[in-house]
């Protein structure tokens, strides 16, 4: 069996992207190393509880916008169940001597900053006109599909930090519109306005929940893949991609096997591919530039089932011990970056309590995969001691924390599991457990990765290459087709079969 188009990886990236082949009635093969689909996004279970590693919330799914209308062109959207957020109350934000509950809209948070910092109104509302007027450039998030490629470009000359200091935003301010760098992985004096711009447009768009989590969305994207002909397959972890004088001809994976193909998408970390041609593919001034890429980083995750109702806690939580996020991000390159910042979130008080009645916490802070790399030989459910002793001296720390914001859940704590870098690794195989892939920072964007490479035929996808997140790998899978099928083809499918109800 020859197929048009191998996909190396079922993380969100790699699925996006097999469904839009899929659709052009090519012949298309999932591979993917994990006894299960969906990379970053999938769950696991532990004692009877289901817990997410990657999915807590999407923006943009609320009636009319843009990840809808991909959804729908991806046939997911009617095969899910959206659990919208509360839009008066999204997410909190703690800070030592300030509290606020985020509401969505752009205009409703304007209001409320106002209200917060009224010295600072003109800084504000100019604020929130650039980060509208910046979404207008970029192509692929405006439904219209248009845009303005040297605006773009433009807008990745200025860091949010420098931008928010030349309009003269005070510590404070700063602090709570850099807040959510958290979900792309980059310091602010490192983030490009434009890349910050997109990120808080969708951020302040909607938060959708969805019921069955991660799970539910990876079982509707390979439905919809099957649907249109497509096929995965698991605990198939490609090693060699096949060419003979740089013509593909297929991949092998690690027990042998060879799928003769004609293309391939590659969905994972760009880094791990290199190493996987049988000839000499790339050059290495190439090859070199991306491998020092710098990856975001990484993280502790906390997983806690409690006995004490939460129901009211439909909002996720972020908490910040210092205003300063740049400050944030180099205490998480520390030996015990828990002190730094956490984000906490109550699936089961938007989407029910567990069978025993429990509600569950999912945590997430960041983490510095340096001080794990002794162990990084060792095998997951077999490190040694030491390893165990550490972990568990950080989850105490990532707990004592979390009592501080949470004191109700004290004492009451039924079951607790945590994950470290060296999980994201063995799991995604995410170069240093990274949680965004390569990051998305001034000096890297600058020559980004393309999707389309010297070879023909092969392609690159998913988080490393245009934003990370559920909107942007979602939108990243069809920037990549478009460079095979050609932008306004895809575009104009997209309406025609869209037909602009989402
Ligand atoms: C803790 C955490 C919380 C997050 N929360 C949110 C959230 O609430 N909302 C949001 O929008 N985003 C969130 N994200 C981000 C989002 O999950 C990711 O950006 C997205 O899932 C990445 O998808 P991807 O396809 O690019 O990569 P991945 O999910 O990493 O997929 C890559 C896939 O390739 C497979 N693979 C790698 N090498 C091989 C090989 N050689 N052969 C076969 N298969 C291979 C891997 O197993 C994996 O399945 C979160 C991320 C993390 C880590």
């Amino acid at each position: 069996m020859k197929y048009d188009y191998i996909i190396i990886g079922s993380g969100l990236g790699g699925l996006c992207s097999s469904i839009i082949m899929s659709k052009e009635n090519k012949k298309v093969l999932v591979l993917e190393q994990h006894f299960k689909a969906g990379g970053y996004l999938h769950s696991f279970k532990r004692k009877g509880y289901q817990f997410e590693t990657g999915f807590h919330f999407s923006p943009e799914l609320g009636n009319g916008q843009i990840l809808r209308m991909y959804w729908k062109y991806l046939g997911i959207l009617d095969k899910l169940e959206l659990v919208p957020y509360n839009s008066n109350h999204f997410h909190s934000l703690i800070f030592p001597d300030m509290k606020l509950d985020l509401l969505s809209g752009l205009d409703n948070l304007q209001q409320l900053l106002i209200d917060t910092f009224p010295v600072e109104a003109d800084t504000i509302v100019t604020y929130i006109q650039k980060i509208k007027e910046i979404k207008q450039y970029f192509v692929y998030f405006n439904a219209n599909h248009k845009g303005d490629m040297d605006m773009e470009h433009k807008s990745f000359e200025i860091s949010i930090s420098d931008y928010l200091t030349s309009i003269g935003a005070s510590e404070k301010l700063k602090g709570v519109l850099l807040a959510h760098s958290y979900l792309y992985g980059v310091p602010p004096k490192e983030t490009p306005l434009g890349t910050h711009a997109i990120f808080f447009n969708a951020l302040y768009s909607s938060s959708t929940d969805i019921k069955g989590g991660g799970d539910a969305l990876n079982n509707a994207l390979v439905e919809s893949l099957k649907e249109n002909g497509g096929e995965i397959h698991f605990k198939k972890k490609v090693t060699q991609i096949k060419t003979e004088n740089k013509v593909i001809k297929g991949v092998e994976t690690e027990d042998g096997t060879f799928y003769e193909c004609d293309n391939i998408i590659f969905s994972a970390n760009p880094t791990l591919s290199f190493n996987m041609f049988n000839e000499d593919i790339f050059r290495s001034t190439y090859t070199n530039r991306i491998s020092e890429m710098e990856n975001t980083t990484s993280h502790f995750g906390l997983y806690a089932a409690v006995d004490v109702d939460l129901s009211n806690h439909k909002n996720d939580v972020l908490y910040f011990p210092d205003y300063n996020i740049d400050r944030l991000y180099e205490s998480a390159a520390s030996d015990m970056p828990q002190d730094a910042f956490l984000y906490y979130t109550v699936p089961t008080a938007r989407l029910g309590v567990t069978g025993d009645n429990k509600h569950l916490i999912e945590t997430i802070s960041m983490d510095n995969y340096n001080n794990y790399t002794k162990w990084s030989k060792t095998k997951f459910g077999k490190r040694p001691e030491d390893y165990t002793t550490f972990k568990d001296k950080i989850k105490e720390n990532v707990l004592h924390q979390l009592y501080s914001i949470l004191p109700e859940i004290k004492n009451k704590v039924t079951f607790i599991e945590a994950s470290t870098p060296l999980t994201n690794e063995h799991f995604t195989m995410s170069p240093m457990g990274s949680i965004y892939g390569i990051k998305h920072s001034m000096s890297q964007m600058r020559a980004p990765i393309r999707a389309r490479t010297k070879l023909n035929g092969f392609y690159y996808t998913g988080q490393s290459l245009i934003f990370p997140g559920i909107v942007g790998v979602t939108i990243t899978s069809f920037v990549t087709c478009s460079d095979i099928l050609g932008q306004d083809y895809l575009f104009n499918k997209i309406d025609k079969e869209v037909k602009g109800d989402f």
